[in-house]
């Protein structure tokens, strides 16, 4: 079975952990922080903050903006749970703003429209790897007073309009678990250009204590207090050497995440049925998933094959097919916490019926992408199941 994603691991990064693991620090030593500002020089922002997930990262975010009991933050359905999830950490209500049918990014009208006075923040998921449109968003944000957040976990090295993702928002998350661009196991990291962001990120991911074990060591002080409640969401010296090693890779995982979508774009371009999403003129896609639409043509005899039936013909085939996502407010928990449901988000839903994610990542050989497409091409064609 060809996965839909999967981590790629070399010599040099087993070598990059074994150093640390000879080192004196195995948690929150010099390699945090030289992951920490390697990410946010590769974005253009002053200020990384590593910590343990991109779940964590998020849920970081949010306390940094001091979100609390009857805010409200704006969030598309169409993404992982975990992206409105961490609004409720926080005692906040996440409120679903339905996204564009081509594009499946947060649409920016639904966006204006679901804004009360309560409303804290925008949450922006850079859906699949492409940007949304940060142009509008910025504007609509600083026009109510809220802030911009960007959950980028697929987006890493995305660009829109020549700026990276990572720098277009007010703080921006990604995920460093292994089917993303870069892998540290478990992992995650918030950027942001704002030092009081960042002060409150840290505080956060460490208990609230306002200093951490090695700058007390080296002011040779036991002192800490703790000034606000946090958690333990440190990433380990272990896996931000992982990091720093994947870092340097990512170029070159981008270029063959963005070949093999081609691929897919030109053996795909002529079939009736199927539809790759609309890709934005102004945006460089960092493709962390390569996402189609089936739709039920059915010609000839028989009738149309669902979605479904495509799903399964296609792992009965071999290809670890996936669909991203449930629309977070068709979740029972949601449906029974906040009233959500069908007709909600009109747009997410009828995308749901219709999505696949095909497998993608950088290390899939030619082989396996010949394999790919003989597959998907043998079972696209065949529209009906009669
Ligand atoms: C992966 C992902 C997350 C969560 O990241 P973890 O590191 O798995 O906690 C959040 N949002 C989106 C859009 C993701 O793809």
């Amino acid at each position: 079975m060809i996965p839909y994603g999967r981590q790629y691991i070399d010599g040099l990064d087993i070598q990059a952990v074994v150093e640390v693991l000879q080192s004196d620090w195995l948690t929150t030593g010099p390699k945090v922080t030289e992951f920490e500002q390697a990410v946010a020089d590769y974005v253009g922002v002053h200020y990384g903050v590593a910590v343990s997930s991109g779940t964590a990262a998020l849920h970081c975010a949010m306390f940094a903006l001091a979100i609390g009991p009857g805010d409200e933050v704006i969030v598309p359905p169409m993404t992982f749970a975990a992206t409105a999830n961490c609004v409720l950490f926080q005692g906040g209500k996440p409120v679903f703003a339905d996204v564009e049918p081509e594009t499946l990014l947060i649409d920016p009208d639904q966006v204006e429209a679901k804004i009360s006075d309560r409303t804290k923040a925008i949450m922006a998921v850079d859906y699949t790897g492409q940007p949304c449109d940060y142009g509008r968003l910025r504007e609509i944000a600083d026009r109510h007073g809220l802030a911009l957040v960007a959950d980028g976990c697929h987006a890493l090295g995305a660009e829109y309009q020549g700026r990276r993702v990572g720098s277009l928002a007010d703080m921006t998350v990604f995920s460093f678990h292994p089917v993303k661009h870069i892998a540290t196991g478990e992992g995650g990291m918030i950027v942001t250009d704002n030092p009081e962001f960042s002060r409150r990120l840290k505080l956060f991911r460490n208990h609230g204590i306002s200093t951490d074990f090695r700058q007390r060591e080296e002011q040779g002080s036991w002192f800490y207090e703790m000034t606000d409640l946090g958690y333990n969401y440190r990433l380990s010296d272990i896996q931000c050497a992982l990091g720093v090693s994947q870092l340097k890779k990512l170029p070159g995982f981008l270029e063959r995440r963005r070949e093999i979508a081609r691929r897919y774009d030109e053996a795909f371009g002529e079939l009736e049925s199927v539809s790759p999403l609309k890709v934005n003129p102004e945006v460089r896609h960092a493709y962390h998933l390569y996402v189609i639409k089936w739709q039920e043509k059915g010609k000839g005899k028989g009738k149309p094959r669902s979605r479904t039936e495509v799903f399964q013909a296609l792992r009965q085939g071999g290809l670890g097919v996936n669909v991203h996502y449930i629309p977070v407010h068709l979740h029972p928990f949601y449906r029974q916490r906040f009233g959500t449901g069908p007709g909600l988000c009109p747009a997410a839903e009828g995308a749901y019926e219709q999505i696949l994610s095909l497998p993608l990542f950088p290390g899939m050989t030619d082989q396996e992408v010949r394999e790919a497409l003989e597959i998907c091409t043998r079972i696209f064609q065949s529209q009906t199941s009669g």
